[in-house]
């Protein structure tokens, strides 16, 4: 996992030679700057954090281990964005959260993830397939909810994603359910069309969070879609699908920064189990190798 970043951390510290030689810290900082661009870090995320790892450093006196405890503080602080963390469930059941993100991010796969992992916390869970935009995807929810035993809602006559969406939320109310998912359309690209859906859906039940699940191996474009999530409808939460095949590692770091909304869980298999609850120290831990 994030060979670039971690093989890149050791050489840029490898190249502070002496205790108090600035010059070699100035060596380790270009080092650092290269490898987290390469690897998928927004510019200006990448800027921020060099300039703060090497005030820090110099502040602590300019030495290997004070480079690395500079960068290991300043990558938590930029994970840790302000917001709720994990599921945070409403005082007012079924906590109802809208699963949302483009076609392939992993977004119904999260649902039955996320469905599992509240099922393990003995939550009683309806997951609601409201995705009608990809022909599969009602099918794929439903083996998924069999798979982590879980109920579904679904109406195979029904074409209209909000109807659905009232539905499940009636139904969920009615027969006490903690928590609702709502797996909403994805689409290739973001287009209006989508929005408009996904806001119609929004406003038509009780939403407690949005939660929009980003592919890591996007790189950018995973910052970049986020962003526009965000903007049009609004999220609470991000899920990093994929993270198990992301290599470089540096869209974690771009969405926290850029996007400022929390991480709040990620995909690391494709199994229904392998979902975490994002916890910046671990990360970065995994960053730093
Ligand atoms: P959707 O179109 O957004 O609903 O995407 P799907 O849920 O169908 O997922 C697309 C593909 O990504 C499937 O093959 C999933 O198994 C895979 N996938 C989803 N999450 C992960 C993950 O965290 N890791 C890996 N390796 N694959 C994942």
């Amino acid at each position: 996992m994030f060979d670039s970043i971690t093989g890149s951390i050791r050489s840029a510290v490898n190249k502070i030679r002496h205790k108090d030689d600035a010059a070699s810290l100035k060596k380790a900082v270009t080092e650092l700057r290269k490898s987290l661009l390469k690897s998928d870090v927004h510019h200006k995320t990448t800027k921020e954090l060099i300039t703060a790892v090497e005030l820090e450093t110099k502040k602590n006196g300019i030495g290997q281990d004070s480079f690395l405890n500079a960068l290991k503080d300043e990558l938590t602080k930029l994970l840790t964005t302000d917001g709720n963390q994990g599921f945070v469930f409403s005082n007012t059941p079924p906590t109802t959260i809208l699963m949302t993100g483009l076609q392939g991010s992993g977004k119904t796969t999260t649902t039955g993830k996320l469905a599992n992992y509240l099922k393990q916390r003995k939550k009683k869970v309806l997951v609601a397939a409201a995705d009608l935009q990809r022909l599969a995807a009602v099918e794929q929810l439903k083996q998924i909810a069999e798979q982590v035993e879980v109920d579904i809602y679904f109406d195979d006559n029904e074409k209209d994603p909000v109807k659905i969406a009232i539905a499940a939320q009636e139904k969920a109310k009615a027969e006490h359910y903690d928590v609702l998912l709502v797996d909403t359309a994805g689409r290739l690209a973001i287009d209006e069309e989508l929005m408009l859906q996904l806001k119609e859906v929004r406003d038509s039940i009780k939403v407690d969070e949005i939660f929009y699940v980003a592919d890591s191996l996007t790189g950018h474009d995973a910052t970049k879609t986020a962003t526009t999530f965000k903007e049009k409808i609004g999220i609470d939460g991000v899920i990093l699908s994929k993270y198990d095949g992301d290599t470089k590692g540096g869209v974690a770091l771009s969405i926290a920064h850029q996007v400022g909304i929390p991480l709040r869980f990620v995909g690391i298999g494709e199994k229904m189990p392998d979902l975490e609850v994002f916890i910046p120290d671990r990360i970065v831990s995994r960053l730093m190798g």
